[in-house]
């Protein structure tokens, strides 16, 4: 066998077998298949597409290129759960507290952002001293002990994803569902957990820009996941405008301790019930969704989520102190109000747009070793739906450099689209699969 054969294969529109596909990984990763010729089947996949089966086998084989995590030594059913990402997607750092505050175990490793998405490793390094980075065996003795623990992705966990996303990434070959429903499943199924809930974001701020395509990659992940063992849930989420009010990283976080604390704008409060009331039900905590949600409410009105995040931050070597007083976390020099230049209701506010413009004014990186400004951001006060008069504030840009607000007053101003007709609100869950 040789890769010249493979990649003339798939180049051909025909199905790769499993021994095509465990040589492609395997070598790959050994160094043994050269950037230029992976980049050629990645490529004819990305054309061609690939079956179930195929698709199937390539997350197995990446899953296997390095370490499966064992997490049986916390004695209970670990539920994961995943964002296939977007534009002020804080739910995670919102809900996993309140899930651990519930008794039920949460040991999740997450991504840093990249492109115009933003990542939940980035977000907690926001918190002074907050260490994403903890070794494997105090990962898991923070879950047996405080039930919860939020870090990175290890340097083997799925190698051949990490190698396969950057190339992906360099050859604009990341949009495409069996790539991303490998990428994705292979670390999930890597990192240990037994169930899986995914949020699969839809719309302008997503990798899946249609609702059609957000099923299937659905349909595909479910179906990966049950192959390996690990039940999956998918629920559809709306992405067509940023998360919340807040958009970078600093921002972010004051947001997730105001949610913490009962003040949660009405999209993130719908998708933690939606979410975690699945996470619950799979954990096998309580199978009556209603009643699920309702403890979820009520955990967060008796403070114990709220505590339960603080023990998070403390256990990870993280300053309480910027939580308890979110005045202390640095804050951005130029504060400016982007006004609405006409009357009516916010018919689009388009997430995409927003990331973007979040990453010129340095909330996330272009390539992979850019640093990042955790101050910057934006705080979105009007979204769809909403009456506007002319002169209301929109938005605040957060900046360190003025010129760079200047111009992310502009790129904001074009996001919004502002029409006469009343518009409904935007629906936040789109379907559950
Ligand atoms: N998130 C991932 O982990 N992989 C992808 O390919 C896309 C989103």
């Amino acid at each position: 066998m040789n890769i010249q054969e493979i990649i003339s294969k798939k180049r051909d529109k025909k199905e790769l077998t499993k021994e095509d596909i465990h040589y492609f990984v395997t070598e790959y990763v050994a160094g043994n298949i050269t950037d230029y010729q992976a980049a050629a089947l990645v490529m004819a996949i990305y054309l061609n597409g690939m079956t179930k089966e195929e698709t199937t086998n390539l997350t197995i084989e990446m899953a296997n290129s390095g370490e499966i995590l064992d997490l049986s030594e916390i004695g209970k059913t670990v539920v994961d759960k995943h964002s296939t990402g977007g534009v002020g997607d804080k739910i995670t750092i919102v809900l996993t507290p309140i899930i651990a505050s519930l008794g039920i175990p949460v040991a999740k490793m997450s991504g840093r952002g990249l492109g115009f998405t933003g990542g939940t490793v980035d977000k907690l390094e926001s918190i002074p001293g907050y260490n994403t980075a903890i070794s494997m065996d105090r990962f898991i003795a923070s879950v047996k002990n405080i039930g919860i623990s939020l870090i990175g992705q290890t340097a083997n966990l799925a190698p051949a994803d990490k190698k396969l996303y950057a190339l992906r990434d360099s050859i604009a070959c990341v949009e495409n569902i069996p790539l991303i429903s490998s990428s994705i499943m292979s670390k999930k199924i890597a990192a240990g957990a037994d169930k899986i809930v995914l949020d699969v974001t839809v719309g302008s701020g997503a990798f899946m820009q249609t609702k059609e395509d957000a099923i299937k990659i659905s349909k595909m992940m479910k179906d990966i996941g049950e192959l390996a063992g690990r039940e999956t849930v998918c629920i559809l989420t709306n992405m067509d405008e940023p998360v919340g009010h807040a958009v970078g990283n600093i921002l972010e976080i004051k947001e997730t301790i105001e949610c913490l604390k009962g003040n949660i704008p009405e999209d993130i409060k719908e998708i933690i019930l939606t979410i975690g009331s699945y996470i619950i039900k799979l954990a096998g905590e309580g199978d009556n969704l209603e009643e699920n949600r309702k403890r979820i409410l009520e955990n967060i009105e008796n403070g114990k989520a709220y505590n339960k995040f603080l023990e998070l931050i403390k256990n990870q070597d993280g300053d309480i102190s910027y939580i308890e007083n979110p005045d202390k976390f640095d804050k951005a020099k130029y504060i400016m109000p982007v006004y609405a230049e006409q009357s009516g209701y916010v018919e689009k506010l388009d997430a995409r747009s927003i990331g973007e413009a979040s990453v010129k004014l340095g909330a996330g990186r272009i390539k992979k070793e850019d640093g990042i400004d955790f101050a910057v951001g934006f705080y979105i006060n009007k979204k769809i739906g909403d009456k506007v008069e002319a002169g209301d504030i929109l938005a605040y840009v957060h900046a360190n450099e003025e010129e760079k607000g200047k111009i992310a007053i502009e790129e904001v101003k074009k996001a919004y689209n502002i029409v006469k007709e009343e518009i409904l609100p935007e629906k936040y869950i789109l379907d559950i699969i």
